[in-house]
């Protein structure tokens, strides 16, 4: 158990979200007990615990967005909202005894690596300091909201809210309510402000590829069976190579990419009957780019009377509303931003040090990037979990979480085994493997719109361009000729 005095430890892990979690259980099976989890928020979850937005879900069927380790018997719908997810979070801290080692309410503010100790001395915003062999960041690449760059945003005098920071004593029924962006988010957050009666101006810049949502209630039965390990087991795989499948939908001239465009196509055809309306939420990208958004309810709510999509440019916010490049006025009472994340910089307001002095930002001068997402050269001792270029468009994090979690305890116990003080990715077999993910990346669907998996000059440094399955056997087991020890 984590002494609340205890200030050096074996392994430090930043953030209480699921790859978090599934670092420090996974730690504890392999009889690491010496850790640590800093949090700082005020509750565990990490992007369960921001975004409690109206209507916020996950996209992918709940099967495969539990750990292979851990099936939930208490998921109500194929498609689990965040209340759901959240407590199988809580749950599973629980169950595994976590909650005493978790520290709430902890920031890191500077993290620097200590070559002649072999130990990260990390100092925390309370003035307070730590120290690590190993860090591990799970802070998540969605977790700093983005507030739109518009003209006047400070001045609305209505009620400024983004959805990542979701106020628990909100109330927009019957409320001029606007939203700015249409992305997963928005898609989520429409239909519940929608059915709370709220009336609704969406500002729209680029529209999105939406499919079906093949939800459904989970009943007794599908319960009784999911504590059965075997069909647990079964159906997380049944689900996880279904996903797979969509994947070759971002690839061109593919069966997949061809079904999946027309059954967008139709599903838009079948749930907005004005031309008009249909003619602004086609997009003229290909399917895949940006997030592809699953709902049955989004189109819909658009649809309503109450509801305005604008597709006219914002030119500011004013202290009433919005106004746009047509010279209108839209008066609200409240504004949401569901305008996303800052991806390009997840660790902003982190300060990391490695040998020699060298920064993360020095390092990531030409943007975020690490062998298979997880290591940095130079930076020993560091595990990135969810790191640069193993975001997925087409199935669960948890896939990529699991064998992240596997890759950085064999690491560690490499280090221990052989005695030595630290472990670092060889800036060679880095260079090589980020070079080949960057030239799969080029040309491919990603390269064709705007969206998080991006930076400013184009460069894609999000997404993983393969199958999962091909992360998981580059990952799963370190190759011992790729990493330098100290
Ligand atoms: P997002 O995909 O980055 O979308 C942001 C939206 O805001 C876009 O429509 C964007 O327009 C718009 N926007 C940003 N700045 C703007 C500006 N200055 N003026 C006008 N519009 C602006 O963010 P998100 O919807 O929060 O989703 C982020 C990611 O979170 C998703 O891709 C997904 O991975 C995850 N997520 C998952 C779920 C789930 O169900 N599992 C739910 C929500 C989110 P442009 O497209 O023109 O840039």
């Amino acid at each position: 158990m984590d002494s609340p005095s205890a200030v050096d430890f074996e392994v430090v892990i930043l953030g209480a979200g699921m790859s978090g979690l599934c670092m420090a259980i996974q730690l504890q099976k392999a009889g690491i007990r010496d850790f640590v989890v800093l949090e700082k928020s005020a509750g565990i979850g990490g992007t369960w615990w921001d975004n409690r937005y109206p209507g916020a879900q996950v996209d992918v069927p709940a099967p495969a967005y539990s750990f292979s380790f851990a099936p939930n018997p208490h998921w109500t719908h194929r498609f689990a909202d965040a209340q759901e997810i959240h407590a199988y979070q809580q749950r599973l801290a629980e169950d595994h005894g976590l909650l005493p080692r978790i520290r709430l309410g902890h920031a890191v503010v500077e993290a620097q690596f200590d070559a002649a100790a072999g130990r990260w001395r990390l100092s925390l915003d309370d003035g307070s300091a730590l120290s690590a062999r190993f860090f591990v960041c799970s802070t998540g690449p969605l977790s700093r909201p983005r507030w739109p760059d518009i003209a006047g945003l400070a001045d609305f005098r209505g009620r400024l809210l983004h959805s990542a920071r979701w106020p628990a004593d909100v109330d927009l029924a019957g409320r001029r309510v606007g939203v700015i962006g249409t992305g997963s988010t928005a898609a989520q957050l429409v239909p519940a402000l929608a059915a709370a009666r709220a009336r609704l101006s969406v500002f729209q810049r680029t529209p999105n590829w939406v499919l079906p949502r093949m939800d459904r209630r989970y009943g007794r039965l599908d319960r009784w069976l999911v504590r059965r390990p075997a069909y647990a087991a079964l159906a997380r795989h049944a689900w996880v190579q279904v996903l797979e499948l969509g994947r070759r939908g971002f690839d061109e001239g593919t069966l997949a990419r061809g079904l999946m465009t027309r059954t967008a196509v139709a599903h838009l055809r079948r749930q907005v009957a004005d031309p008009t309306l249909r003619a602004r939420l086609t997009p003229s990208y290909p399917l895949g780019c940006k997030r592809i958004i699953y709902s049955n309810d989004y189109y819909p709510a658009l649809a309503l009377p109450q509801s305005e999509l604008v597709t006219a440019p914002i030119q500011a916010v004013t202290a009433t509303g919005v106004r746009t490049a047509d010279g209108r006025e839209h008066a609200l009472e409240a504004l949401v931003c569901a305008t996303g994340f800052d991806t390009v910089r997840p660790l902003a307001g982190l300060r990391v040090m490695g040998l020699g002095g060298q920064t993360l930002d020095e390092a990531w001068r030409g943007g975020p990037s690490a062998y298979l997402g997880l290591t940095v050269p130079g930076f020993p001792n560091l595990f990135l979990m969810l790191g640069p270029n193993t975001g997925t468009g087409h199935t669960s994090t948890l896939l990529f979480i699991e064998p992240q979690v596997g890759h950085a305890l064999a690491c560690m116990q490499r280090v221990q085994r052989e005695g030595r003080r630290w472990i670092a990715v060889r800036a060679g077999v880095f260079a090589a493997q980020d070079a080949a993910v960057q030239q799969r990346l080029a040309g491919s669907v990603w390269s064709h719109c705007r969206s998080w998996y991006r930076d400013e000059n184009g460069r894609i440094f999000a997404i993983w361009p393969g199958f999962t399955g091909e992360y998981v056997r580059a990952v799963r087991r370190p190759d011992e000729t790729a990493y330098e020890l100290g």
